[in-house]
């Protein structure tokens, strides 16, 4: 048996060796194979993951998609954007203001109508953050150059800010000055100046005016009923709105270091004016408020007070023209065109 082994032992061994001879092949072709298509897959992969860069220089590099255009929010009239004023199709509503009349009240029930005269000013953008944030709109009687010019760059984008967030543009007249000691050609020129100023930054002319302290008006300050002056504000389209509650912000405000009154004192003037008037008249009963965008403690102290007190009183705040009976900011101007493509930086001196 032993002999008989011998032979059987070389041939197992010959077998095992080719076997193994076999197998080590396998297994290094196997390998070699098993690596080639991990590479392939691996390839593919990244081609098709996200940021994954091709392999190839033959795959073309994708160019990134242009980004879409902002949604535009506002109608396009004449080539101004009126933004948030969706829908402004159709035919323009009746004007409800009528040019040379003299309103002193607002006349849609339920509303009170709040307006900042003699700016913008370097506090008209706090302004604006506190009527974003309480959602509402009001008119700006804007001059052309008062307390600033309205050419230059920080101004311009102040006023653009304060149209574009819907807000009424109303005319100031250019240079406030009391417009019952001017000739007609001298009244002219003081609304067409600032015409051309709103028509070359926002793309209007406004419809709406206030006379600087009402003068030629109801009386104000200044001379009441002055039949020049409201004609030659009729003739050029204007409907004159002054106000029934004055607040007296700017009579008794300053912008010294030192205020002459305190916060307190200054705020009990204001709070007085408006509640006296508000009180002595019927629960609900229209109102037309002035304040003064040019001060700082009407921007921080007394507007967010008033607003807040009206609120409370459960009237609906709104633009001048809107309480009126224009609601429709197409009857707020009576040019719409494009803005000028450029437009000066400076005012001519006074
Ligand atoms: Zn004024």
């Amino acid at each position: 048996m032993a002999n008989g082994g011998k032979p059987m032992q070389t041939k197992n061994k010959i077998l095992i060796a080719a076997v193994s001879i076999i197998v080590i092949v396998g297994v290094a072709l196997g390998v070699y194979f098993g690596v080639r298509n991990n590479k392939d897959s691996s390839n593919h992969e990244s081609n098709n993951s996200i940021g994954g860069i091709p392999s190839s220089s033959a795959v073309p590099t994708p160019t990134a998609a242009p980004p879409p255009p902002p949604a535009q929010n506002g109608t396009m009239i004449n080539g101004t954007l009126f933004p948030y004023y969706n829908g402004l199709t159709g035919q323009v509503p009746a004007t409800v203001g009528i040019p040379g009349m003299v309103y002193t009240n607002c006349v849609t029930p339920n509303t009170f109508s709040i307006s900042f005269d003699d700016g913008p000013s370097n506090y008209t953008n706090e302004l604006l953050d506190l009527l974003d944030k309480e959602n509402l709109k009001v008119t700006f009687f804007v001059n052309g150059d008062n307390t600033g010019c309205i050419y230059e760059p920080d101004v311009q984008k102040v006023l653009k800010r304060a149209f574009r967030a819907g807000h009424q543009i109303a005319s100031h007249t250019w240079s406030h000055p009391m417009l019952t000691t001017l000739s007609v050609d001298a009244i002219t020129t003081e609304m067409t100046r600032l015409e051309k100023a709103l028509m070359d930054i926002l793309g209007v002319i406004p419809r709406y005016m206030r006379p600087p302290f009402g003068d030629g008006t109801f009386g104000g300050v200044g001379n009441a009923n002055d039949q020049k002056v409201q004609s030659t504000l009729k003739n050029l389209g204007y409907v004159i709105t002054t106000w029934d509650i004055a607040t007296k912000d700017a009579d008794v405000d300053d912008n010294l270091q030192q205020h002459k009154l305190s916060d307190t004192e200054l705020q009990a003037v204001v709070q007085k004016e408006i509640t006296s008037v508000v009180e002595s008249n019927p629960k609900g009963a229209t109102h037309m408020e002035l304040m003064h965008d040019t001060y700082m403690r009407t921007v921080r102290l007394t507007a967010p007070w008033s607003i807040n007190y009206i609120k409370n009183l459960g009237y609906k705040i709104v633009p001048v023209a809107t309480c009126l009976g224009d609601a429709d900011p197409r009857n707020w101007y009576k040019n719409i065109g494009p803005p000028a493509a450029s437009t000066p930086t400076t005012c001519p001196p006074k």
